[in-house]
């Protein structure tokens, strides 16, 4: 069986007071079963690998670039995140894809890039609400899947986060209903492998996570504000 992945996104919230996170009870205390996982600012990577060593909680990038170095200003390369510490990257979050015009291309570029810099991708997908009102839900997420997956990746190489567009940040969750038609839609398009983690995102907060991970086709949760506080992200966790 697969072990639930419990992530937070941090998304463009934290400077170093943040790092107080990890020195929470809640985050300091073993839970059996479930992997943790902290996306931090890049500015925090390093800081938070230290801050994180002794509580179990994996550090995680937000964003790479699909080459290892260059004349990329601003950018900052899968190689530059492992060696920061981090063992994960999120790539093609749809604020990326909508702020920065990414496309399927550049997420597997970027995804491949992880791989070889031997992290773990975290691939986002996810329809937009006028995806879902038009019932192309399916067809949207089928196809970022398809052209945002990386080669050379398996089921133990890779993590998909399917993130509704509409219930990110909104308060409103997908239906436990569309979440297992998702979940499952998106396992049977990768050939029903069965050691593929699909985490869910959206508004994921204590009060709903229990019942989203207790979906046998949900393996995690991808959490940006209510992972924010060691509490809420700890009540989540506790929940698993
Ligand atoms: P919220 O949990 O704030 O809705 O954000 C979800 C998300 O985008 C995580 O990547």
């Amino acid at each position: 069986t697969r072990r639930l992945l419990i992530a937070g996104n941090w998304k463009m919230h934290g400077t170093s007071g943040a790092l107080a996170f990890f020195a929470d009870p809640g985050i300091n205390r073993t839970y059996a079963g479930i992997d943790r996982l902290i996306c931090p600012p890049a500015t925090l990577l390093r800081a938070a690998t230290e801050a994180a060593s002794a509580t179990g909680v994996m550090i995680g990038g937000q964003d790479c670039h699909a080459q290892a170095g260059g004349a990329h200003t601003g950018d900052v390369s899968a190689e530059m995140l492992a060696d920061a510490g981090a063992s994960h990257v999120i790539v093609g979050h749809s604020e990326r894809r909508a702020d920065h015009g990414e496309r399927d291309a550049t997420v597997k570029a970027k995804a491949e890039a992880a791989l070889r810099a031997g992290l773990t991708p975290i691939v986002c997908v996810g329809e937009s609400r006028a995806d879902r009102e038009a019932g192309r839900e399916f067809d949207v997420v089928g196809e970022q899947l398809a052209g945002s997956w990386p080669d050379g990746g398996t089921g133990d190489t890779v993590v998909i986060a399917y993130e509704p567009v509409w219930a990110i940040g909104t308060g409103l969750t997908a239906s436990i209903g569309d979440i297992d038609a998702m979940h499952a839609f998106i396992r049977e398009a990768r050939g029903g492998d069965q050691s593929l983690r699909i985490l869910y995102g959206g508004s994921v907060k204590p009060a709903n996570s229990g019942d989203i991970l207790g979906r046998p086709e949900v393996d995690g949760a991808l959490i940006g504000g209510a992972s924010l506080t060691a509490e809420s992200f700890a009540a989540i966790c506790l929940a698993a």
